[in-house]
């Protein structure tokens, strides 16, 4: 029998439950809704958690559409899933939790007795250091972004290339290898001798479908390739960067992108142009470095030295 929170499920059953995390402010209980999937057969414990971030939907629309299709009397081991992790940001679909304005994934490990986020934190940290690999479902919130995955341990940690591997498997087609800051459960989770990623799955308001496909077959190609389901997946090559510039705007106005999510740009090629309300040009911007256009402002209209694009750097492929 694996139990987690309310929900209890033997050899080759599923249940659904909640994880509960004290209380909201009207005094009742607050549960994270969590699946836990347990496989006919023996076998590893694969962590899934999605909306820890609380207007980061698309790793909901994963989630929803991947548990119905786990049947458990296919399976060898165990999933477990926590559909939303920050309750209180995606009642109000907001991306920090508004209980104690923190993001919460700089809360990890947590602490029981802590403020909200870190309580939360640690309620489901419980859960998923017990399993042998974590995918905590991201995106790049509400502003517009290639899918890629994250892996947040550092290149010099123990369990880097374990990660990365986990990173090739879920196969986006793009990584972004850099050590994340405190707090994040794909940092803390490696110190723990847990292979952990952070699928970032585009960036939109409310859902969207193609990352959503790709997030779930991310999923499955995990759940294959670590031998949790039969079938095999094939692993492929990967461009990863290791760092971001970021670009904001010279000047106020209205921002035009002359590169498009995706592609390669080289230095002194054009980025955005900034024009006035009636389409004189303001400003050009044009990249700094060689790299990959990687993640833009979703709104047009900018203020001087407001962000409005990212383009990753160092980039190779492995
Ligand atoms: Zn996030």
């Amino acid at each position: 029998m694996t139990t987690v929170g309310t929900a209890s499920a033997p050899p080759g059953e599923i249940d659904t439950g909640r994880i509960e995390v004290g209380e909201a402010r009207d005094g009742s209980g607050v549960g994270l809704p969590v699946a836990v999937v347990n496989g006919a057969r023996e076998g590893d414990t694969l962590y899934v958690q999605a909306a820890s971030d609380g207007d980061e939907l698309n790793g909901v629309g994963v989630v929803q559409r991947v548990v119905p299709q786990l049947d458990p009397a296919e399976l060898a081991g165990t999933v477990v899933v926590v559909g939303i992790v920050n309750y209180h940001g995606f009642l109000v679909a907001q991306h920090r939790n508004p209980i104690d304005d923190t993001k919460l994934n700089r809360a990890f490990p947590g602490n029981p007795n802590g403020s909200s986020s870190e309580r939360i934190a640690a309620a489901t940290y419980d859960v998923a250091s017990e399993a042998d690999l974590i995918l905590d479902l991201h995106q790049g919130s509400t502003s517009r972004m290639i899918d890629e995955v994250r892996v947040r341990c550092g290149r010099r940690h123990r369990l880097h290339r374990e990660c990365l591997e986990l990173a090739k498997t879920f196969g986006c087609g793009y990584v972004l290898d850099q050590k994340g800051p405190d707090g994040q459960l794909a940092r803390v989770a490696p110190d723990d001798g847990i292979p952990t990623i952070d699928p970032e799955l585009g960036g939109a308001v409310g859902w969207d479908e193609s990352s959503i496909r790709t997030g779930v077959q991310g999923v499955f190609n995990v759940l294959r390739g670590y031998d949790f389901l039969d079938g095999d997946v094939t692993r492929t090559e990967q461009t990863r960067a290791t760092g971001f510039d970021q670009y904001g705007s010279p000047s106020g106005g209205l921002v035009r992108f002359r590169a498009d999510l995706g592609d390669e740009v080289g230095v002194g090629d054009t980025l955005f142009e900034v024009t006035d309300l009636f389409g004189g040009l303001k400003s050009r911007v044009a990249a700094e470095s060689q790299g990959i256009f990687w993640r833009s402002r979703r709104l047009p209209q900018v203020a001087s030295g407001e962000y409005v694009c990212s383009v990753a750097t160092n980039v190779d492929t492995y």
